[in-house]
């Protein structure tokens, strides 16, 4: 057994922590005081390889192996963690086209998303199914060489500055989750709108509904065959939710940095905070629980990599992760007592972010069900 990251993978390491550091941080509360989009940090991140890292190098990515990727993730979360949602999305849309697509429109669509000049979105959710996938009714019919597509797509995250989505459809309605199947969308067709939604946290990438009137696509932008999208975006998630633990942990990790620098220099009763155990304590809890679930992330990528089975450890990686960031952070925040409730400090700007990740991507409950499917097997659940 060997721990140890790569001698290249440390590279990445370095080089995402500075900068991180440098680009990420200085500006991660301006997108949020200004409710602005960071569109300067997504063609940073584009230049610094951080949008291809899943993508094929045929299509001008980096196709890094999947402990990379969760390794570039977890320290871009350091600097800003809502800028990780193009990294996030740029993840599942080079997996789900890269292994799925058709090579025409990859070369279209990949090759500039990589460089950050494209965004494309995760379309599954709809105002009445989230959790129950398979329940969705946008609607794609087949009409000679094309598909007709209608239906509304609820909670898109970059759902204003997309433009493309990977889009979840049913081809065939009675069969179930047999009959979902996922097309790229490019948002300047005919019959494409989409509003906005004013959110608690990362509020600069601005999530929305997308609203799609019988808009007309070839067949070439179908991804992989009809009726085979629910399986894959099954597969695509153990991936993404293992990266998902690595920014959220990256992101409590930042905040418990902060905090430590803070209890060294801040004096109660004149001696630094950090001298009492009841300051000190709470945060040597937060860094074990931390600790343990970095290394289920990895393992989970590790086994990803490995092509071995990893939806179980993928689910316990979001059934833990964001839960525990999100208590870290609070922990924090309290630890800074009244300046941590201010603005003035990144600590209530990160609760606010990384709350969102408790729900998005299946939320707690649905990990656990995916779990104990795994234990007890599909036949008692
Ligand atoms: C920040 C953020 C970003 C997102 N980005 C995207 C995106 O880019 N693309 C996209 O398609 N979607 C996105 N989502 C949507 C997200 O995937 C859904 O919100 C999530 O899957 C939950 O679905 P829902 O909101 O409809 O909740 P519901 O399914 O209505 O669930 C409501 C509550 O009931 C619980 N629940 C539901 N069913 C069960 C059950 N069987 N057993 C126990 N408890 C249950 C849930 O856990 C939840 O607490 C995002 C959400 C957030 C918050």
């Amino acid at each position: 057994m060997d721990f140890a990251f790569s001698e290249e993978q440390q590279l990445v390491a370095d080089s995402m922590q500075t900068f991180a550091r440098d680009v990420l941080l200085p500006k991660y509360a301006h997108w949020d005081r200004a409710d602005a989009f960071p569109a300067e940090q997504i063609a940073k991140m584009g230049e610094a390889g951080l949008l291809g890292l899943r993508v094929p190098e045929a299509f001008g990515g980096q196709d890094m192996d999947a402990v990379t990727a969760g390794i570039a993730i977890e320290a871009a979360a350091k600097g800003d963690f809502n800028c990780c949602y193009a990294i996030l999305i740029a993840c599942f849309a080079g997996e789900m086209l890269g292994r799925y697509g058709n090579d025409k429109v990859n070369a279209e669509w990949l090759a500039p998303m990589a460089l950050g000049e494209k965004i494309i979105c995760t379309c599954l959710t709809e105002p009445q199914s989230g959790s129950d996938a398979a329940g969705i009714r946008t609607r794609a019919v087949r009409d000679g060489a094309d598909y007709v597509i209608s239906g509304e797509k609820a909670s898109v995250t970059l759902a204003m500055a997309g433009n493309a989505g990977i889009v979840f459809a049913k081809t065939d309605p009675a069969a179930g989750a047999k009959g979902v199947t996922a097309f790229l969308v490019p948002f300047d067709l005919p019959g494409v709108s989409r509003s906005p939604y004013s959110d608690m946290g990362s509020r600069g990438i601005v999530r929305g509904s997308l609203f799609f009137d019988e808009v007309r696509i070839p067949e070439e932008n179908r991804i992989a065959d009809e009726g085979a999208a629910f399986s894959r975006v099954m597969h695509t998630f153990d991936y993404t939710r293992a990266l998902i633990g690595l920014m959220c942990l990256g992101a409590g990790q930042a905040s418990m940095e902060e905090t430590t620098e803070y209890l060294k220099n801040r004096q109660s009763f004149g001696q630094p905070l950090s001298k009492y155990q009841g300051v000190s304590f709470p945060l040597a809890d937060w860094a074990a629980k931390m600790e343990m679930a970095r290394w289920l992330c990895f393992r989970t990528l590790w086994l990803r990599d490995q092509n071995m089975p990893h939806t179980s450890e993928a689910a316990m990686c979001k059934m833990q992760c964001p839960d525990i960031a999100v208590g870290a952070i609070h922990e924090c925040l309290l630890l800074h007592g009244h300046y941590g409730y201010t603005k003035d400090y990144p600590q209530e700007q990160r609760l606010r972010d990384v709350i969102g990740q408790q729900i998005a991507d299946g939320t707690t409950q649905i990990q656990k069900l995916i779990v104990a499917r795994e234990i007890f097997g599909r036949d008692y659940i």
